[in-house]
């Protein structure tokens, strides 16, 4: 059995992005009075969220909806659902 890592696993996955809507919003404000900003840059295995001058940004395009920041955040913190119908990963291994 050929064994692969993480990233190649990854790369092998398509994504079909939905221009119009995000899955995922932020409320600023309760991220960074939460601590929950940290969290979801920390948690997020495919780094959706990452922080650019002091705000967090959600690069929703290579989520793999796996559900982590929702369960990891502060309630109310972000809104996360899966993206509409025939949006979203498309698992090629696993
Ligand atoms: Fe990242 Fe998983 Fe949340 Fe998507 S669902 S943004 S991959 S932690």
């Amino acid at each position: 059995m050929k064994l692969t890592t993480i990233p190649q696993r990854l790369a092998a996955d398509s994504f079909v992005i939905d221009e119009d809507e995000s899955h995922i919003t932020v409320d600023q404000e309760l991220c960074r009075s939460t601590g929950t900003d940290k969290v979801l840059i920390a948690v997020c295995p495919a780094g959706v969220y990452q922080e650019r001058d002091g705000q967090l940004t959600v690069d929703y395009a290579g989520c793999l909806e796996c559900g982590t920041c929702f369960a990891v955040a502060a309630p109310g913190a972000i809104q996360w659902h899966y993206p509409r119908g025939g949006y979203g990963v498309n698992y090629r291994e696993g």
